[in-house]
C-alpha cells in the first residue's frame, strides 16, 4: 500500500467522517453528521438500506402503520441523507488503520482519508458448513428469499433456522413456493409469537422439528437435503428445489485489525458507541449489542455522529 503522504496528496479531499455501511445505522450517522456540518461520505457495497433493503417488510419501526417495504425503507433514509449533504459512494472495504491523526480506509474503489470513522457494516450470512454448501450456493442455496423467491414459483424449498429471519422469510415464500419446509435443530423457535402464530397458520408452511442438515445433495443444481433427527438420530433425504438459510449472522469486520471484539467478533464499544481505537466508532449490528433491530441501529448512528461531532471539536 502507497505511504500514508504521498496518498493523501492524491486524494481529492479528506472528509470528517467516513462511514463504512448504508444500512440504518450508517445513514442515520450520515444524517446527523452533514446536519451538525462534517463532510461525510458513507461506503456501501450493496444497496442503500443494507440488510433491511432485502428484506420484505419491515412491521415493527415507528411511524409506519402499515409497514414500510424493506428496498423502499433503505431509498428513503439514502434520499434523506443525501439532501443533508452526505455523499455515497458504492465501494466494499478492504482495511482500515491509523494515519497520523487520520484514519486511512482502503476500499475496492481507492484510499479514503477521514478525521474520524463509523463502522456501520452490520453482519453477514452464517453458514452451516456442511457438505455440497459452498459448491450449491447460488445453485439452488440462497441467502436471501426476497432476491430469489421469484425463481421458486410453484416449487418446494426448506428454510432452515428458528429465528425471526427465517420464520419471516418462510412467510414471504408462501408467495411464490408450492410448499415450504421449515427446518429447525430444536422443538421451539426462537422468533417472536407474532411471527410463530403466522407460520402456524400458513398451510402450506411444514415444520421439521428437531432436524439438523447434514449436507446438500445436486451436482448442478441442489436436488436434495440430507437431515437427521438429533433425537432419534432417523435420517432422511428430503427432495427441494431451492434452500434458503436463515441459521443467525456473523460481523463483518474482517477488514479492521487491533479493534476489541467479543469472543464472536462484533465490535465492543461504549454506550457512546466508542470503539477501542480513537477516532474511530462503531453503530448498529455490528457492534457487540442487546437488541439487534432497525431502531436500535438508528439510534446507534445518531449516538456514533455526534459522538464524531465531538471527537471532532
Ligand atoms: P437468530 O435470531 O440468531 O436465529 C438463528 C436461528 O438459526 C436460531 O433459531 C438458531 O437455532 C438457528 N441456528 C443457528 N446456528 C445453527 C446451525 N448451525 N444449525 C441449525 N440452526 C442453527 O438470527 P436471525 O433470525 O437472523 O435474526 C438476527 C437478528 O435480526 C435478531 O436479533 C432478530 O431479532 C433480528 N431480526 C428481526 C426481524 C424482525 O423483527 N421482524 C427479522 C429478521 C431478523 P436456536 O434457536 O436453536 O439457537
Amino acid at each position: 500500500m502507497a505511504d500514508a503522504k504521498n496518498t493523501i496528496a492524491d486524494t481529492e479531499k479528506i472528509y470528517d467522517l467516513l462511514i463504512l455501511g448504508a444500512g440504518p445505522a450508517g445513514l442515520t450517522a450520515a444524517i446527523y453528521g452533514c446536519r451538525a456540518n462534517l463532510s461525510v461520505l458513507v461506503f456501501e457495497q450493496m444497496q442503500a438500506g443494507g440488510e433491511i433493503a432485502s428484506t420484505d417488510r419491515l412491521d415493527n419501526y415507528p411511524g409506519f402503520p402499515e409497514g414500510v417495504g424493506g428496498a423502499e425503507f433503505g431509498q428513503l433514509l439514502e434520499q434523506q441523507a443525501r439532501r443533508f449533504g452526505a455523499e455515497i459512494r458504492s465501494a466494499g472495504i478492504k482495511e482500515v488503520s491509523p494515519a497520523g491523526d487520520l484514519q486511512k480506509v482502503l476500499t475496492t474503489q481507492g484510499l479514503f482519508y477521514g478525521r474520524t470513522v463509523i463502522v456501520a457494516t452490520g453482519t453477514i450470512p452464517g453458514v452451516l458448513g456442511v457438505p455440497g454448501e459452498e459448491k450449491l450456493r447460488g445453485k439452488g442455496i440462497s441467502f436471501c428469499a426476497t432476491c430469489d423467491g421469484f425463481f421458486f414459483r410453484g416449487k418446494k424449498v426448506a428454510v432452515i433456522g428458528g429465528g425471526d429471519a427465517a420464520l419471516q422469510e418462510a412467510l414471504f415464500l408462501t408467495r411464490f413456493a408450492e410448499e415450504i419446509v421449515l427446518i429447525h435443530r430444536r422443538d421451539e423457535f426462537r422468533a417472536v409469537p407474532y411471527l410463530q402464530e403466522q407460520v402456524f397458520k400458513q398451510p402450506r408452511i411444514k415444520i421439521l422439528w428437531d432436524t439438523v442438515v447434514k449436507g446438500f445433495n445436486g451436482e448442478q443444481q441442489l436436488e436434495a437435503i440430507a437431515v437427521e433427527n438429533v433425537k432419534d438420530a432417523q435420517t432422511a433425504v428430503l427432495p427441494v428445489d431451492g434452500a434458503f438459510l436463515y441459521i443467525g449472522r456473523m460481523p463483518n469486520t474482517t477488514f479492521i485489525k487491533g479493534v476489541e471484539t467479543d469472543g464472536q467478533g462484533y465490535i465492543i464499544t461504549s454506550a457512546e458507541m466508542e470503539t477501542s481505537l480513537p477516532g474511530i466508532f462503531a453503530a448498529g449490528d455490528v457492534r457487540r449489542k442487546f437488541l439487534r433491530q432497525v431502531i436500535t441501529a438508528a439510534a446507534d448512528g445518531a449516538i456514533a455522529a455526534t459522538m464524531a461531532v465531538r471527537y471532532l471539536s
